[in-house]
């Protein structure tokens, strides 16, 4: 179903706050199969909303809208959707309800103009608002849908998460199913050249790749009429993947990297010791940030002057002397040292140029 996201408020304008909810609601509604076309931000004003709302249900059938649905005056997205929409407003009595019992539990009288929450579009379905006061609602009319969140985060992923999402099931005709794969050692645009026999044509499955730092993702999914039959479907992709591009494959289920390496040290029964210089224990810090770290790290060291290396992992200062700090014989001399001191399997060692004038 083709969907749009409307965030408002002017604040969103001024870049003071980060459009988080429309990141959070598109990610969610692909998840969910639905096909989200656009984005838009609007201010608080009525007019300009109006005309964002007519596009957007000129061109998709569902559109989500967060922000202004509160008690202050610039809170305007409820009264335009039901005005555009040629609904007309009732006090919802479950809404006053809530909201007295909210002021009650505070202690406190409630502002009055708090009841303005408690008006709701006619015709609408209701999302009670347990983690706020502001209530989301869908109204729908000739076959199009507005469906209205609160502007902070935590209530408008409250409510997706205890409403919407069971609300939203309805539209859904086809069932989605999709896989992350993580590759490292290749870069986008050569991923993709390797995948184009694949790519080319795509309708489904559809494969997408992103770059993120220092790797390339790839994003595997389908939308079948039964779960079963796009889980086999991406499968099946995924063994065409792995037959072009599997050696830089490093994970099919989107773990991170220092939890496969991880993994498999337990697998096979080994264990892991590194020399860092440049890097000060980042890559240490990697390993121990995986639950079941200690069954394959013991020690691991941080060695970044050149006395250090000599005294920690006993590199010889002649190495050094001759072939410079930064080069392979001092990097292989590190990690055999960090490798006969740990008494681990395997060593690695890290030394470059990564410091903070580099
Ligand atoms: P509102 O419902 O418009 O009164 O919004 C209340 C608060 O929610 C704002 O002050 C923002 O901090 C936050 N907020 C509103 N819209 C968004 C958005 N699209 N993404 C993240 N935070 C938002
Ligand atoms: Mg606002």
């Amino acid at each position: 179903m083709k969907t749009s996201i409307i965030a408002v408020g002017t604040e969103l304008l001024f870049g003071q706050t980060v459009n988080t909810n429309a990141a959070y609601l598109s990610d969610r509604l692909n998840h969910m199969g639905f096909d989200v076309m656009y984005h838009f931000v609007v201010g608080d004003n009525p007019e300009r909303l109006r005309e964002k709302l007519a596009e957007a249900f000129r061109d998709t059938d569902l559109v989500l809208l967060t922000g202004g649905l509160g008690p202050t005056q610039d809170d305007l997205t409820k009264e335009t959707v039901a005005g555009y929409m040629g609904a007309g407003m009732y006090e919802d009595e479950q809404v006053v309800a809530d909201l007295r019992s909210f002021f009650e539990k505070r202690g406190g009288a409630m502002p009055e103009n708090n009841l303005k929450q408690a008006l709701l579009p006619a015709g609408c379905v209701p999302f009670y608002n347990a983690s706020g006061t502001a209530p989301g609602f869908a109204l729908t009319k000739d076959g199009k849908t507005a469906v209205c969140f609160p502007g902070p985060p935590r209530e408008m992923t409250w409510l997706f998460e205890n409403g919407v999402k069971q609300y939203l099931g309805q539209f859904m005709e086809k069932k989605m199913y999709y896989r992350v794969i993580r590759t490292i050692g290749i870069g986008e645009s050569d991923l993709e050249m390797l995948l184009m026999p694949l790519i080319d044509g795509q309708t489904d499955p559809t494969i997408a790749t992103y770059a993120k730092e220092g790797e390339c993702t790839l994003r595997v999914a389908s939308q079948r009429d039964t779960l079963d039959e796009a889980r086999s479907a991406v499968d099946q992709m995924i063994a065409k993947i792995d037959t072009l591009a599997g050696e830089y494959i490093y994970s099919y289920d989107n773990e991170d990297l220092n939890e496969v390496v991880v993994r498999l040290l337990k697998e096979k029964g080994l264990s892991i010791s590194a020399a860092e210089s440049c890097t000060g224990g980042l890559f240490a810090a990697a390993l121990t940030d995986v639950a079941g770290a200690s069954e394959v790290l013991s020690s691991s060291y941080v060695t970044y002057s050149a006395a250090a290396k000599a005294s920690e992992l006993g590199v010889d200062p002649g190495v050094i002397g001759r072939c410079g700090v930064v080069s392979a014989e001092t990097a292989e001399a590190m990690a055999k040292g960090a490798k006969a001191r740990s008494g681990a399997d395997i060593a690695v060692s890290v030394t470059g140029y990564a410091g903070p004038d580099d």
